[in-house]
Protein backbone atom coordinates (compact mmCIF):
# COMPACT_ATOMS: atom_id res chain seq x y z
CA UNK A 1 0.00 0.00 0.00
CA UNK A 2 1.40 3.39 -1.36
CA UNK A 3 0.71 6.92 -0.92
CA UNK A 4 -0.61 6.40 -4.19
CA UNK A 5 -3.21 3.78 -3.53
CA UNK A 6 -6.75 4.70 -4.61
CA UNK A 7 -9.12 4.64 -2.29
CA UNK A 8 -12.05 6.36 -3.76
CA UNK A 9 -12.59 7.19 -7.65
CA UNK A 10 -9.14 9.20 -7.95
CA UNK A 11 -8.43 9.91 -3.94
CA UNK A 12 -5.47 8.73 -3.43
CA UNK A 13 -4.03 7.90 0.72
CA UNK A 14 -1.52 10.83 0.28
CA UNK A 15 -4.50 12.78 -0.58
CA UNK A 16 -6.36 11.59 2.33
CA UNK A 17 -3.60 11.96 4.73
CA UNK A 18 -2.87 15.66 3.76
CA UNK A 19 -6.11 16.44 4.29
CA UNK A 20 -5.98 14.76 7.46
CA UNK A 21 -3.20 16.47 8.69
CA UNK A 22 -4.73 20.29 7.79
CA UNK A 23 -7.76 19.44 10.04
CA UNK A 24 -5.82 18.40 12.72
CA UNK A 25 -3.51 21.60 12.40
CA UNK A 26 -6.74 23.69 11.63
CA UNK A 27 -8.18 21.97 14.80
CA UNK A 28 -5.07 22.29 16.92
CA UNK A 29 -4.72 25.99 16.62
CA UNK A 30 -8.40 26.62 17.60
CA UNK A 31 -7.58 24.81 20.59
CA UNK A 32 -4.68 26.70 21.38
CA UNK A 33 -6.97 30.17 20.77
CA UNK A 34 -9.58 28.29 22.87
CA UNK A 35 -7.35 28.07 25.64
CA UNK A 36 -5.46 31.62 25.57
CA UNK A 37 -9.20 32.98 25.54
CA UNK A 38 -10.03 30.95 28.26
CA UNK A 39 -7.34 32.01 30.05
CA UNK A 40 -7.71 35.67 29.19
CA UNK A 41 -11.17 35.35 30.49
CA UNK A 42 -10.43 34.04 33.96
CA UNK A 43 -7.67 36.03 34.35
CA UNK A 44 -10.62 38.95 34.24
CA UNK A 45 -12.67 37.31 36.60
CA UNK A 46 -10.37 38.25 39.07
CA UNK A 47 -9.51 42.06 38.06
CA UNK A 48 -11.81 44.71 38.77
CA UNK A 49 -12.06 48.13 37.46
CA UNK A 50 -11.30 50.84 39.79
CA UNK A 51 -10.98 54.56 40.04
CA UNK A 52 -9.50 55.87 42.69
CA UNK A 53 -11.54 58.55 44.28
CA UNK A 54 -8.30 60.25 46.18
CA UNK A 55 -6.12 60.76 43.23
CA UNK A 56 -8.01 59.92 40.06
CA UNK A 57 -5.74 56.92 39.29
CA UNK A 58 -8.23 54.26 37.03
CA UNK A 59 -7.41 50.95 35.73
CA UNK A 60 -7.56 46.85 36.16
CA UNK A 61 -6.05 45.82 39.91
CA UNK A 62 -7.07 42.59 41.74
CA UNK A 63 -10.45 42.38 43.35
CA UNK A 64 -8.32 40.82 46.72
CA UNK A 65 -6.50 44.34 46.06
CA UNK A 66 -7.35 46.97 49.42
CA UNK A 67 -5.16 49.77 48.08
CA UNK A 68 -5.02 52.15 45.54
CA UNK A 69 -1.68 51.12 43.34
CA UNK A 70 -0.86 54.89 42.68
CA UNK A 71 -1.53 56.58 46.22
CA UNK A 72 -2.01 53.87 48.50
CA UNK A 73 -5.29 55.04 49.84
CA UNK A 74 -7.67 51.84 50.51
CA UNK A 75 -10.37 51.05 48.37
CA UNK A 76 -13.99 51.57 49.24
CA UNK A 77 -15.87 48.70 50.17
CA UNK A 78 -17.94 46.87 47.73
ZN1 LIG B 1 -5.37 56.62 44.42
Amino acid sequence: MSLNTVIINDITLGRVLLWLGIGFGIYAIAKCYRLLFIRRNVNLQHMTYFVCSNCGWEGHISKFGTYCPKCRSPLPPE
